[in-house]
């Protein structure tokens, strides 16, 4: 059975992670997106719970689909699934980069592990979770950033900042 692993912070899930989901599980029997506790990003704007409980929403409808968390490095995560291969979205020439040196530390943590890229859709290149914080903090809309049904709960995180930071 293949399995593929979709690692992320989704801080919030966006539609260019979810075409990337999608089109994963299109080609792998299973998929596992594996949200990170602790990225090397900034201060999260949603906790863990509210990105897994996004997430799971967001996936919910792909049978084959489903999600976790790590709290650790994702390299060694992947060695109690031997046959999983990384999937990961890439952008633009800087996801390239930042993905090259990725790829170097995994392997030197767990040669055996690979890792796939498959290319944004057009519509989605200029997508990330830090454009949409960006918006919902200032009030822009969302439709067509993330899927609909999360975006109550992102206006309400964002409002919640606003009142907080002034
Ligand atoms: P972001 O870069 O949006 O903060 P993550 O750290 O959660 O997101 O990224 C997880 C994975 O999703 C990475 O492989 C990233 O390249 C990919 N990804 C994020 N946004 C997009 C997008 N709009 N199109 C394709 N891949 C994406």
């Amino acid at each position: 059975m293949s399995i593929a692993i979709c690692p992320g912070s989704f801080d919030p899930i966006t539609l260019g992670h979810l075409n990337i989901i999608r089109r994963t599980s299109r080609i792998f029997d299973e998929v596992i997106v594996l949200v990170m506790v602790n990225s090397n990003k900034s201060t999260p704007m949603f906790s863990i719970d509210e990105r897994l409980s996004m997430v799971q929403r967001a996936v919910e409808r792909y049978p084959n689909v489903t999600v976790n968390h790590v709290d650790g490095l994702l390299a060694e995560y992947a060695k109690k699934l031997p046959n999983a291969v990384l999937v990961k979205g890439l952008r633009a020439a800087s996801d390239f980069d930042y993905e090259f040196q990725m790829n170097l530390i995994n392997k030197k943590i767990n040669p055996e592990l690979e890792t796939m890229f498959l290319t944004s859709s057009e519509k989605y290149t200029f997508l990330s979770s830090s454009v949409v914080r960006e918006m919902a903090r200032y009030g822009g809309d969302l439709t067509g950033l993330v899927p609909s049904e999360l975006i109550d709960e992102i206006e309400e995180k964002a409002k919640a900042w606003r009142e907080h930071n002034g």
